[in-house]
């Protein structure tokens, strides 16, 4: 299959040519059309098999220019958060959205200044986007999409409350995928406990 294939925005397409993909790979092919129909999403896929552009994809296309927090994305580690913010940025080349990646040990001022900037998609690590809420310096109201990428690795790390306090504070309107390597009875259960039907993609 192509990309042109997929019905997403002009402005996304050309911002996945000029990254170089010529052809979407497997976890993309069979995710990204069950993600854009707004079904829940379950992928199990490794890391290098492109699945941060299977869920990347039908983000940046769904997300608008309009200045408020539309999706947030999980991640185990600040380099992953960092990692998966660099490529949303560069599939959103020719759209005015800003990404920002939300860490622990990165001063909480600084974050709190760029959230003022009007982000639209916030990826970060489930300790420090939890404190970012109770402080009221993140607001979720109008988020529609939430990621879990690396599910597993994030159980593994202990980040079960973080995650379950944040799907808490998310409209229950909105579409959940999650991403994991592998899938450990933790797991089902937290897609039983937050997700709508999920569909299984695996490759
Ligand atoms: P990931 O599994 O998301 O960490 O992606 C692994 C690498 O593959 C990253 O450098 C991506 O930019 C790249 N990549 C993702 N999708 C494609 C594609 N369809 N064609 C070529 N490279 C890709």
């Amino acid at each position: 299959s192509y990309f042109k294939d997929f019905n997403i925005t002009e402005q996304v397409k050309k911002a996945i040519y000029d990254m170089g993909f010529e052809e979407p790979s497997p976890i993309q092919e069979k995710a990204i059309p069950v993600i854009l129909s707004g079904e829940d999403v379950i992928g199990q896929a490794q890391t290098g098999t492109g699945k941060t552009a299977a869920f990347g994809i039908p983000v940046v296309d769904k997300v608008t220019e309009d200045r408020y927090v539309q999706a947030l994305i999980l991640t185990p580690t600040r380099e992953l958060a960092i990692q998966v913010s660099g490529e949303l940025q560069k599939l959103t080349k020719y759209k005015k959205i800003r990404t920002l990646p939300i860490y622990g040990g990165q001063s909480i001022s600084h974050q709190i200044r760029a959230l003022k900037q009007g982000v639209q998609v916030v990826i970060g690590t489930p300790g420090r986007l939890t404190d970012h809420i109770r402080r009221q310096t993140l607001s979720l109201d109008k988020v529609h999409t939430v990621v879990l990428d690396e599910a597993d690795e994030m159980l593994d790390m202990g980040f079960i409350e973080d995650i379950e306090a944040i799907l808490k504070q998310v409209n229950g309107e909105r579409q959940t995928l999650l991403f994991s390597a592998t899938m450990p009875p933790p797991i089902k259960k937290l897609s039983y406990k937050y997700m709508k039907k999920p569909q299984l993609v695996a490759i």
